[in-house]
C-alpha cells in the first residue's frame, strides 16, 4: 500500500466510524494496481457533503456543488466526494445536474472506463463491478456500459480513452473504439481547456505516436483547434517515433512541422488556451529548431533561446544534437545580469547619461560578449561603450 494511501487511512476510518462508507477511487487505485506512481488520492463516500464537513475540523468547499469537500489534515489535503449519479447531459458536455446517492455501485457506474471504476476499501478490498481488474491485466480500455451512450453523454471521454492508451500503453477495446469512430465530431462541443489537458497528457505518454494515430484514424484531430487544416503534417508526425518531456515540446513539435512563424504560433496557442509563459518558450524553441534545420545556429541564437529551450529543441528534433548543449554551456554569459558592467556603472563613470542610448549600448555590449567579440571585463566593456558612442 503506497504511503499516500497510508496517510489518508485515518480519514477513511473516521468516516466509517460515523456509519458511512468510504473508499479510495479513480486514478490512484488504477495506478497503484499497475504499480505506477500516484498523485492525487481521491476518496468517495456515502456521506453527504454536509455530513463530511460535520466530521472534520478543517474543510474547504472546493467543489461543493458536485459533492467535493477538501479535508485538511497534517498539511495534506484530501478530496472527498459524495457518491453521485449524473444526469441532464446537454450538448454532449458535462452533466448539468448531479444527484447524491448512498450507493457505491451507482457512483462507479457513472465513471468512464472499467479501469477507472474500481474502489479500494480501508481493509484493502477491491470492488470491481465491471471487470476492471481483468481489463487491466489484458491492458484494455473499455467504456463502462454502452460506449455510444457514454460518449454521447460526455464527448471528452473519447480524448481520455486515447490519453490512457498512450499513457498506459493499453489497447482500446473494439466496441469502445467504434464508439469513438462514430462520435469523433462531438469533440467540437467540448471546451478547449478540457481537450487541452487530455491532449497534452496524451502527447507526453509513453506511446504518444499511437495516441496521435488514434486521433487521426478516428478523425478526432479534425475537431481540435487548427489541426484540421494540417492533415498531412499531423499524419506525418503520428508516423514518427518521438518521446516528449513537457508541454513546450508538445506544441513545438506541431508548430515547427506546420512551419508557423511567431505570430502564427501565438494565434494557434491562444486558440488552444495555452498559458503565456508556455507560448513564449514554444516560440523560442520553434525558432531554434528552424535555425538548427537550416544549419545557422550560432552563439547568439543559443543565448536567445536559453538552456531549457535548447534542450527542448534537441528533444523535439529527436536527433543526437547534444553538441549544441556543449556549445551553450561554453557561452561567455547566459544571462544579461552576468554582464560585468551595468547602466549605473556607465552613468557613474560619465560615459552615458540616462537615455534610450544607454539601453541600446547595453544590448550591443551583451551581444558582443555572447559573440566573443569583447571580453566580459568592466574595463573592456567601458571602452567599447565609449567607442560605440563617439560621434
Ligand atoms: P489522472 O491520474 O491523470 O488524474 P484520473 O483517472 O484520476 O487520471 P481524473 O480526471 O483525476 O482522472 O478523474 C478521476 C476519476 O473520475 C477517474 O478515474 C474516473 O473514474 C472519473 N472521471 C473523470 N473524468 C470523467 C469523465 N469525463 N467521465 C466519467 N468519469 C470520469
Ligand atoms: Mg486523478
Amino acid at each position: 500500500v503506497p504511503v499516500e494511501f497510508e496517510a489518508a487511512l485515518p480519514i477513511l476510518r473516521k468516516i466509517e466510524a460515523a456509519g458511512y462508507e468510504a473508499y479510495f477511487v479513480g486514478g490512484s487505485v488504477r495506478d497503484t494496481i499497475l504499480q505506477r506512481p500516484i498523485h492525487d488520492v481521491d476518496i468517495a463516500t456515502s456521506a453527504y457533503p454536509s455530513e463530511v464537513k460535520g466530521l472534520f475540523a478543517r474543510t474547504v468547499d472546493t467543489g461543493i456543488e458536485h459533492g467535493t469537500v477538501m479535508i485538511l489534515d497534517h498539511g495534506n489535503g484530501y478530496e472527498v466526494t459524495t457518491f453521485r449519479t449524473e444526469s441532464g447531459y446537454q450538448d454532449y458536455r458535462r452533466p448539468d445536474k448531479v444527484t447524491f446517492v448512498r450507493s457505491l455501485k451507482e457512483d462507479l457506474k457513472r465513471r468512464d472506463f472499467t479501469i477507472n471504476a474500481l474502489a479500494l476499501s480501508e481493509n484493502g478490498e477491491i470492488t470491481d463491478l465491471f471487470g476492471g481488474l481483468d481489463d487491466m491485466k489484458h491492458k484494455i480500455i473499455r467504456a463502462v456500459g454502452d460506449p455510444e451512450q457514454r460518449f454521447n453523454e460526455d464527448a471528452l471521454r473519447m480524448m481520455r480513452a486515447v490519453r490512457f492508451a498512450s499513457q498506459l500503453d493499453f489497447q482500446i477495446e473494439a466496441q469502445t473504439l467504434s464508439g469513438i469512430y462514430d462520435h469523433s465530431q462531438l469533440l467540437k462541443k467540448i471546451a478547449v481547456e478540457r481537450i487541452h489537458t487530455e491532449f497534452v497528457k496524451m502527447m507526453l505518454g509513453t506511446d504518444a505516436p499511437r495516441g496521435l494515430s488514434l486521433m487521426v484514424t478516428s478523425q478526432m484531430y479534425r475537431f481540435v483547434p487548427e489541426f484540421g487544416s494540417h492533415a498531412a503534417a499531423i499524419k506525418q508526425i503520428a508516423e514518427q517515433s518521438f518521446h516528449l518531456q513537457n508541454e513546450v515540446q508538445v506544441w513545438a513539435l506541431f508548430t515547427s512541422t506546420f512551419g508557423y512563424d511567431r505570430s502564427q504560433i501565438t494565434q494557434f496557442l491562444k486558440r488552444w488556451k495555452t498559458a503565456n509563459k508556455i507560448i513564449n518558450d514554444v516560440i523560442l524553441t520553434t525558432e531554434l529548431i528552424d535555425q538548427i534545420k537550416s544549419h545557422s545556429v550560432g552563439n547568439l541564437e543559443l543565448y536567445t533561446a536559453g538552456r531549457a529551450n535548447v534542450l527542448n529543441a534537441i528533444q523535439v528534433l529527436g536527433t543526437a544534437k547534444s553538441d549544441l548543449i556543449d556549445q551553450y554551456d561554453h557561452l561567455p554569459i547566459t544571462n544579461k545580469k552576468q554582464l560585468k558592467v551595468t547602466g549605473g556603472d556607465l552613468i557613474k563613470d560619465g560615459i552615458l547619461k540616462p537615455s534610450p542610448k544607454l539601453g541600446q549600448t547595453l544590448t550591443a555590449l551583451e551581444k558582443a560578449v555572447v559573440l566573443g567579440q569583447i571580453h566580459n571585463h568592466k574595463a573592456a566593456l567601458e571602452s567599447a561603450a565609449i567607442a560605440l558612442n563617439k560621434d
